[in-house]
Formats: structure tokens, sequence, C-alpha cells
């Protein structure tokens, strides 16, 4: 439970007390979507947290951010929602996040960080993490260092900041821009 202090304004406590269900004046939750789409785009995290969903899932296909649970085979996969959190699939006591590119590698990264830092704050769980690209028969390990769970609860703290704002980031383009879900609400 590293870092932790009582302040309940401290959007990480919020979560963590949300997440263990204490009673929170202002429950506040942070989905694997939502850490990812923050290194994807803050603007695209701003519109998914107001439920602004314009055909997302083709999207994330398009973007490489997704991939069907066929791409990952017949390999003893289980889905596993916690909370907050829904794990791709356990193997060996791994949680594995399984994405069709490498692409977006640094947000797929977070978003398994961020899997990781929740299962060991909320449930006490201490697991490492593969990043698996089965597509490109690529796999990454990822270890929640003290350095990547710093990172983590910085961007939450961000993650806050931006939802809670009452409109969103101005756009700023992007390579993957044309195949976002909110394309036309940024560039026409
Ligand atoms: S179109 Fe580009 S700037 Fe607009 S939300 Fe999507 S990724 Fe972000």
């Amino acid at each position: 439970m590293s870092g932790e202090c009582n302040d309940q304004q401290d959007p990480v406590n919020r979560l963590l007390a949300t997440a263990r269900g204490d009673a929170v004046a202002n429950p506040f939750r942070v989905t694997g979507v939502m850490m990812q789409y923050y290194y994807v785009c803050q603007r695209e995290l701003w519109f998914a947290s107001r439920n602004l969903e314009i055909d997302r899932e083709n999207s994330a296909i398009v973007r490489g951010t997704r991939v069907d649970d066929s791409s990952y085979g017949d390999r003893g996969e289980e889905n596993l929602r916690l909370g907050m959190i829904s794990l791709d699939l356990l193997e060996d006591g791994r949680v594995v996040e399984v994405k069709p590119s490498s692409a977006l590698t640094e947000p797929a990264r977070m978003q398994l960080s961020y899997y990781l830092w929740y299962l060991d704050r909320v449930a006490g769980v201490e697991r490492d993490g593969v990043l698996a690209h089965p597509t490109e028969r690529r796999r990454e390990d990822v270890e929640l260092t003290p350095e990547r769970a710093k990172k983590v609860e910085d961007a939450i703290r961000k993650i806050h900041e931006i939802v809670s704002d009452e409109s969103p980031p101005e756009p700023e383009e992007k390579p993957f821009c044309d195949s976002c879900a909110y394309h036309d609400l940024c560039w026409c």
C-alpha cells in the first residue's frame, strides 16, 4: 500500500476507497481503457468519459488497440472482471494483455501496468504481466516497478483532472485521427 495517505481529496485515494467499497462522497473510477486513452489521446479520454461511444469498437480495431478473443487462440484463457478492471486472461499466474499491433505499445503497457497496480493496491495480489501481440508473435514482460507504479498514480491524478473539466482538451492531430471514432467531433 505504498504512497497512500488518508487524504480523500487525492484522486488516487478516492479511487482506492471506491474500489474497496468504502463510503466515498464522490466515487472515482478509472478503467483500463481510460488509462489507455490517457496515453493515446486525452481528448478521446474526455469524450469517452461522457459516454460518447461512436462505433468505438471498430476504431479500436483499426488502430490496433483491441484484439478479438479468437486472435489468441485456444490457450486456456479466462476473462476476469475485478471492480474497475477487466483482464484479458491469466496465464500461469501472470496477467496477459492482448493487442493485435505493437503500434501503440506505451498506452498498452500502461493499461497493463494499471491492472498490476490495481491488483496489488486493491486486492493485495502481486502479479507480473505480459503484453502479447499474437499476430506479430511478440511478447513483452511488464513488471510493476516503483517507477511504473508512480507513473500509474500520476496518470490517475491527470485523468481525474481531465475528466473533471467541463470541456475537452483541444484536438491535437495524431497519425490515427482518421480512424478515430471521434474524428468528426475534432476535425469537421
Ligand atoms: S480524432 Fe484525433 S484528436 Fe480527436 S479524439 Fe480522436 S485521436 Fe484525439
